[in-house]
This record gives C-alpha cells, sequence and structure tokens, in this order.
C-alpha cells in the first residue's frame, strides 16, 4: 500500500495510473479514520468493483461546529494503517489539515436547501464541510466510483445532488448499515460510549424497528409512524432525542403519506455522545 499525506504526490500517482493507458478504474472510499467493519464493507465493495482502490483518511475539521468533538474524535494511524493494509488497499490518503486547508482557503462547496435538512439543521455548518472536502477529494483523486455508507443517508443525498448539479464525472455507490450483534449502527463515536449509554444506544435501532413495524401492520401516514418512533425512544428517559423524520430519501423533503420510498432518519444524544441511524420503507 502506498501511503501519501502530500496533495502533489497523489496526483502524480493518479496521472502515471491514467496515464499507462491500461485503463484501470479507481474506487476511492472516503473516511475519519477510527476504523470499523462498517468502513471496512466499503472497501470490500470497491475492491470488488474496482481495480484499485483508495481510501482517505482525514479528520475534516470544516464539518465540526463549535462545541463538538474535533479535538477528541478517535485518532490510531498506526491501526488503521494495519487494516487498510490487510485488506488489500493500494493507496491510502492521509493529509494533514494545512496540506487540504492552506492558509487563504476561502473557496467552499454548498449544495444548498437539502443541505439544511436532518443533520445540515442540526448542525449547521456540517454538510458544507463535508462537500467541500469531498469534492476537493474529488478533484485530487479523481475516482471512477467513490463509496458511501447509508449510515449517513443525508450525506448520501446531498452527495449525489452535488455531483449532479457540479457534473463530476464519478459514480456514487452506497452500501448497506453495519450493524452490531444488538442492532447498533456501528460508528466511530461508538467509541465514547460508557457502558451504560452503550446499552440504551440499542434504543434508537429499535425504534426504527418499531416504525418498521407499524408499517408492515399497514399504518402509512408519517405523523403516526413517527409517533409509534418516538413512543419507543421516550421509554428510555436518559435519551435525548434530536431528530425522527419520515422524508424523500433524494430531495430530504418531509413526507406525509408513505406511499413512495421513505427514509426514516434519527438522530439522538447518549450523553454527550451524539448517534445517527436510519432505514428505508419500501411499499410494495
Ligand atoms: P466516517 O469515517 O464516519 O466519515 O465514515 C466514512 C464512511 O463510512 C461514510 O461513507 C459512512 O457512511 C460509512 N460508514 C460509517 N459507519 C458505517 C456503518 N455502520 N455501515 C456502513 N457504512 C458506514
Amino acid at each position: 500500500m502506498k501511503i501519501c499525506d502530500a496533495i502533489d504526490g497523489m496526483l502524480e500517482a493518479r496521472r502515471r495510473n491514467s496515464n499507462n493507458g491500461d485503463g484501470k478504474s479507481l474506487g476511492l472510499v472516503p473516511t475519519m479514520g477510527a476504523l470499523h467493519e462498517g468502513h471496512l464493507s466499503l472497501i470490500r465493495a470497491a475492491k470488488t468493483q474496482c481495480d484499485l482502490v483508495t481510501v482517505s483518511l482525514f479528520v475534516n475539521p470544516l464539518q465540526f461546529g463549535p462545541g463538538e468533538d474535533l479535538a477528541k474524535y478517535p485518532r490510531d494511524f498506526d491501526r488503521d494503517r494495519a487494516l487498510l493494509e490487510r485488506e488489500g488497499v493500494d493507496f491510502l490518503f492521509a493529509p494533514g489539515v494545512e496540506e487540504m486547508y492552506p492558509p487563504g482557503a476561502v473557496t467552499y462547496v454548498t449544495v444548498e436547501g437539502i443541505g439544511d435538512r436532518l443533520c445540515g439543521r442540526a448542525r449547521p455548518g456540517h454538510f458544507r464541510g463535508v462537500t467541500t472536502v469531498v469534492s476537493k477529494l474529488f478533484n485530487i483523486l479523481q475516482p471512477d466510483l467513490a463509496f458511501f455508507g447509508e449510515k449517513d443517508a443525508a450525506q448520501v443525498a446531498i452527495i449525489r445532488r452535488m455531483v449532479r448539479d457540479l457534473n463530476i464525472p464519478v459514480r456514487i455507490v452506497t452500501c448497506p448499515i453495519v450493524r452490531d450483534l444488538d442492532g447498533l449502527a456501528m460508528s466511530s463515536r461508538n467509541a465514547y460510549l460508557d457502558p451504560q449509554e452503550r446499552k440504551s444506544a440499542t434504543i434508537l435501532y429499535r425504534s426504527l424497528m418499531e416504525v418498521q413495524k407499524a408499517f408492515d401492520q399497514g399504518e402509512h401516514e408519517a405523523r403516526e409512524l413517527i409517533k409509534e418512533g418516538k413512543r419507543a425512544l421516550a421509554a428510555d428517559p436518559t435519551v435525548l432525542l434530536d431528530y425522527l423524520e419520515i422524508v424523500d430519501p433524494e430531495t430530504l423533503d418531509p413526507i406525509d403519506d408513505v406511499s413512495r420510498r421513505a427514509l426514516v432518519a434519527v438522530a439522538a444524544f447518549f450523553g454527550k455522545t451524539r448517534l445517527i441511524d436510519n432505514l428505508v420503507l419500501e411499499p410494495t
């Protein structure tokens, strides 16, 4: 695995790969490190669909709000590198903050409207940080395919829109949510949870399952479905709900009646740790 922390080095590696004329496809898996099975599932998907796989590892300050967990975000480069070596990744791009945002960098990519929904409303500026860094990664690495987890469903919708609106020549591939045995979606932030919070956190998935159950029993009114989910969450008084919404998976607009595919997205605090989860309701 070639490790690169410089943009020029990465551009050069990309140029060499496309100049040798054998048309090898490149897959990109953007991450913030602290890798878990969710990340590895994206890498394995990329390995099966692309000739070469690049993983980027960058804790992007631009997508953290003031008072969020940027400073304490888990970082373990050596462990991540060993995992990526084992997965047979070809390139690891791990730039420093100054490399990505040199002094004087003032240009941002904003997906308007849709970027202010769900986590975008709860975390102002978050998606602007995401779309800015992802478009930089697309420019630097020029992937044919880029892999994202359905765990961050709003992120997927926003990146798809950005790619469409800016005609970025990359295909977005999404992969299902990887969960622990008790249903909790894997997340680097799960490491923050104390044992009691870890136990409580399973309520996120259980509340989504309650929504699914009510839907399967014939309830299609979003207001009622949301009520079911919130009732399940309220069973644990230590949980602080941020949002539970039912929206169109592409526009993130709220849906009243689930007569077409609908994204049920939830975010809640367990102590100081904010976790998200979602599922897609599929009317038959
Ligand atoms: P992060 O390092 O948290 O920025 O995540 C990097 C990528 O991994 C994003 O596309 C996430 O959606 C994806 N990801 C994170 N957790 C999971 C999971 N539990 N299952 C599937 N993909 C995930």
